[in-house]
């Protein structure tokens, strides 16, 4: 056993210690929901943790359930005495890692992934959807083109620093152009960062290397950003957004938590639509708060907040890119709230839930990230 492995396995057996096996994390495991099973749960799975750091065939009968954990976080935000579970599966993925997979090389490279989406475009779309990244190919575009165009303005008021992600080039240029036309609007000055990862998603798959590198990368383009405030797309990404932002110094919001700040200055026309607010699992509650609140400020506007105790819809993780058969057994509660909604827009502000969700047969409406729909809506004047 290597020096790794003995402060990795210190660590696993010092979390797993924590837990008192209230079992009160249960009820909001999106796997243990799906199967029932106890080492499905956050409670089994820190006890196959520990286990397979005393016995090393146990790490064989604990790799499957451990790779089936979403890594959604519910059971910490639910757990009473605050279990870092998290941690204890960084550890535990870390020591049973074999070589990279491919949705994490593919992340870490957004120029690649960019231009690869550009490219599949072309390509007829059953033969997208052989693809191996065909559920990220996804079949409707990801809210409108078009934005109603606003004036630049010549007096800023701040500056604001847009950074769209690992895949928002790639994959929601409508919220990009969004944020630019409202920033605009409301006489920002706002530069668009280059595509890059945060490394959320090699961290919680044990490769802290990858990880690690994107980071520091990313804080580098922080800190070059200069005096600004910076605005993330993807609430999916936030706690590793904020936590770079903070070692470069920057002050780091949602663009919903950014837009909720600027609500004062903010006019949207009437709507007659009836649209179906998904909450990421991944979202805050104030990031919940912001997107509601501004919602709300739409006249007319019919708003049906999907089944909040529904759980990860199978996006969390990479699971949805690599195992579609799997993660789509975790979208039949959404989709039940979706049908009774009746909504004609279903707004979500995670890029993996919108294309989760843009996958499923059952579902017509339309996907859009919100400031996408908020941005169609804004009154020029604002
Ligand atoms: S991170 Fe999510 S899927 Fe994994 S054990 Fe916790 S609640 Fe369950
Ligand atoms: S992780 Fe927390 S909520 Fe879950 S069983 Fe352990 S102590 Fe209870």
């Amino acid at each position: 056993m290597n020096t790794r492995s003995v402060s990795s396995s210190n660590t696993i057996e010092s979390i797993v210690d924590q837990c008192v096996k209230c079992g009160l994390c249960l009820p909001h495991c999106p796997t243990y929901r799906l199967t029932g099973n106890e080492i499905e749960s956050p409670r089994g799975r820190l006890e196959l943790m520990r286990l397979a750091t005393q016995q090393p065939s146990a790490a064989l009968y604990a790799h499957d359930a451990l790779e089936h954990c979403l890594a959604c976080g519910q059971c910490e935000r639910n757990c009473p005495i605050n279990v870092p579970y998290l941690d204890a599966l960084v550890a535990s993925r870390q020591r049973a890692r074999t070589k990279q997979r491919w949705p994490h090389r593919l992340l870490a490279s957004p120029r690649l992934l960019t231009w690869l989406v550009a490219v599949a475009a072309l390509l007829p779309l059953w033969l997208r959807r052989r693809l191996p990244l065909g559920r990220a190919l996804t079949r409707r575009p990801l809210g409108p083109t078009r934005i109603a165009r606003m004036a630049p303005q010549a007096n800023t008021q701040s500056n604001i620093a847009l950074l769209s992600g690992c895949t928002g080039h790639a994959l929601d240029r409508a919220a990009i152009a969004a944020v630019i036309e409202i920033a605009t609007a409301l006489r920002h000055s706002i530069t668009i960062l280059p595509p890059q990862c945060c490394g959320s998603l090699h961290r919680h798959a044990g490769d802290l290397e990858t990880a690690t590198a994107l980071q520091s990368a990313m804080r580098n383009t922080l800190e070059a950003a200069g005096d600004t405030t910076i605005v993330h797309l993807n609430s999916g990404c936030d706690q590793q957004v904020r936590m770079i932002a903070g070692i470069a110094k920057r002050p780091a919001l949602t663009v919903l938590q950014w837009l909720t700040a600027q609500s004062a200055s903010l006019r949207f026309r009437q709507s007659a639509e009836r649209v179906a607010l998904h909450h990421p699992c991944t979202s805050s509650q104030s990031e919940r708060q912001a997107v509601e609140r501004l919602l709300r400020m739409v006249p007319g506007l019919d708003i049906r907040i999907l089944d909040q105790h529904a759980g990860c819809c199978g996006a969390a993780g990479d699971q949805f890119l690599r195992d579609t058969e799997r993660a789509d057994a975790f979208v039949t509660r959404w989709l039940a709230g979706y049908a009774s909604s009746n909504a004609s827009i279903i707004l979500s502000s995670n890029i993996g839930c919108s294309l989760q969700l843009s996958n499923q047969d059952t579902i017509s409406a339309t996907i859009m990230h919100p400031v996408v729909f908020l941005a169609s809506l804004m009154e020029p004047s604002a």
